[in-house]
């Protein structure tokens, strides 16, 4: 065909993906749970590559899949099982730190660059970039940028939005937009960044970008603590809120459940308590003094929960090994539930304040559906946001006849709770096309129009990425 073969002339023939073993990682979501033919996939090295290859697209009239990772938990990054077979555009080529300053505290890089390198070269230059995700082995900044990834340290440190300086982003007309500012103030109109990102590739490709890092943490402890359930971990939150400040700066809910299917799933990791059952908190402090001074707080805290009956066993670890492992064991658990079963996971946010009552309405109201189903919980506590997550064996799942509706049905009352608190259907993963429709429920008809009329602007042609985030005419209803 003309175009793989332009493709070919423009990139180099290892450079262009037609075969279907070489496609296949490329084309099945990470859950395994989305899967549809792409036209090829394509690996440029450059940004001038990329605008070459959008600009034969749109010659050709053939849609754009910008992929980082592949670590999408919305089905965001693969193609769609309609319409035209897309192009995927995979920045895997493009992985170069290309420049920190540590007096302005900045980092650029290519988009294909991977969470973890950007972390370490952060990390090796004296700083720190601070968002942090159990995916970060794996998935890229681009993706992140494209998605507003959220991760463990967004109570401290904000999400990918508050990280990012500066943009340099293909538009789907080809042409490149240079917006790779490093500057901490700027107001010259309309801040374009904030457009691409969270996006999701429906509004270009981000193929560069100018982070933001921080000092990087001289000390830091990290506590895993059993409680009874949500109202007295929030109370332990207010607790560390009230002595730690910005030191605070994880903290992670977890229900037994969660902790058992880590357990049961995933080689080498051990409860960092005694007791499985009840609910965990894993607590992190940072700082840049002494370790001295952080742990004295740390204890301090815990001897104030454990005297008001909040806590009912806490360990603190007590050398980098042990951190590492209560981190492991929170990081393991996207692992653990893909290999345990079908877990119809959501990712609401609601205010701090309100995590329990969300936690009982959506639990609740679960079980009026699918009376005694197990509820995973496990969720970055201290920024509202929670995975709650209505659980089956592979075993159940096949065996119930219904279970397209009633993965449906138990969505909407899980989003309807975070609803009534005011909360959001999405926080941290986006939409893809998992979420299009809660967007045609929970979204204004205002809201709607406006992004249709941004999405209209930067890709007139409807090439980019489509089918995601928005939703189409059909799927548009009132929330009940
Ligand atoms: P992809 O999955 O490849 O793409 C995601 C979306 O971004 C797609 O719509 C794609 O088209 C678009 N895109 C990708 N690259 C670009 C680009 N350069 N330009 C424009 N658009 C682009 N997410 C969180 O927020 N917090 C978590 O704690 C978290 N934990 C996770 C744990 C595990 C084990 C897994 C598998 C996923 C987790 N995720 C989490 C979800 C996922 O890792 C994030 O959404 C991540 O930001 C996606 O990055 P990616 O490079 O894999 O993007």
């Amino acid at each position: 065909m003309a175009l793989i073969e332009a493709f070919r002339q423009l990139l180099g023939d290892g450079a262009v993906l037609t075969r279907e073993e070489d496609l296949a990682g490329l084309t099945e979501d990470w859950r395994g749970r989305y899967r549809a033919p792409a036209l090829c996939a394509v690996l440029p090295s450059n940004t001038a590559q990329v605008a070459a290859v959008v600009r034969l697209c749109v010659e050709h009239g053939v849609p754009v899949l910008p992929q980082g990772g592949n670590t999408s938990l919305c089905g965001g990054a693969t193609p769609a099982d309609q319409g035209k077979r897309p192009v995927i555009i995979a920045l895997t080529r493009m992985r170069r730190i290309r420049s920190i300053d540590p007096v302005n505290n900045t980092m650029e890089v290519d988009a294909g660059c991977v969470l973890a390198t950007i972390q370490e070269a952060a990390a090796a230059a004296g700083r720190l970039y601070p968002v942090s995700l159990g995916a970060e082995g794996s998935c890229q900044i681009g993706g992140n940028i494209a998605t507003n990834a959220g991760g463990t340290g967004v109570l401290r440190y904000g999400n990918t939005r508050d990280n990012v300086l500066g943009l340099e982003v293909v538009l789907p007309d080809g042409s490149i937009w240079d917006g790779l500012y490093a500057l901490r103030k700027n107001n010259t109109g309309y801040d374009l960044k904030h457009l691409f990102i969270g996006s999701e590739g429906t509004l270009g490709i981000v193929t560069g970008a100018v982070l933001k890092l921080h000092p990087l943490p001289t000390a830091e402890t990290v506590a895993w603590l059993a409680v009874d359930g949500p109202e007295q971990a929030l109370e332990v939150l207010g607790l560390f809120q009230a002595s730690c400040n910005s030191r605070l700066s994880a903290f992670e809910l977890i229900n037994s459940n969660q902790v058992r299917l880590v357990l049961e799933q995933v080689p080498g990791r051990r409860c960092p308590v005694a007791r499985v059952d009840g609910w965990h908190v894993l607590v992190e402090l940072s700082d840049t003094g002494d370790t001295q001074a952080i742990a004295g707080t740390m204890q301090a805290v815990l001897e104030r929960a454990l005297e008001l009956g909040l806590i009912s066993d806490g360990v603190v670890a007590s050398s980098e090994a042990q951190r590492k492992a209560m981190w492991l064991v929170r990081h393991s658990v996207s692992e653990a539930n893909k290999k345990a079963g079908v877990g119809l996971t959501s990712d609401t946010a609601v205010p701090v304040s309100a995590v329990p009552a969300f936690i009982a309405q959506a639990t609740a109201a679960v079980h009026v559906i699918a009376p005694g189903v197990p509820i995973v919980v496990v969720g970055h506590m201290g920024d509202g946001n929670i995975h709650f997550i209505p659980f089956f064996s592979f075993a159940a799942w096949e065996a119930m006849a219904n279970r397209a509706e009633v993965a449906d049905q138990m969505r909407r009352a899980i989003d309807d709770a975070a609803a009534a608190l005011r909360g959001t259907f999405s926080a941290e993963h986006g939409i893809g096309r998992t979420l299009t429709g809660e967007m045609a429920r929970y979204k204004a008809p205002v809201e709607l129009r406006l992004m249709r009329a941004v999405k209209q602007a930067f890709d007139p042609s409807g090439l980019f990425n489509p089918g995601r985030v928005l939703p189409v005419a059909r799927e548009a209803s009132s929330p009940s």
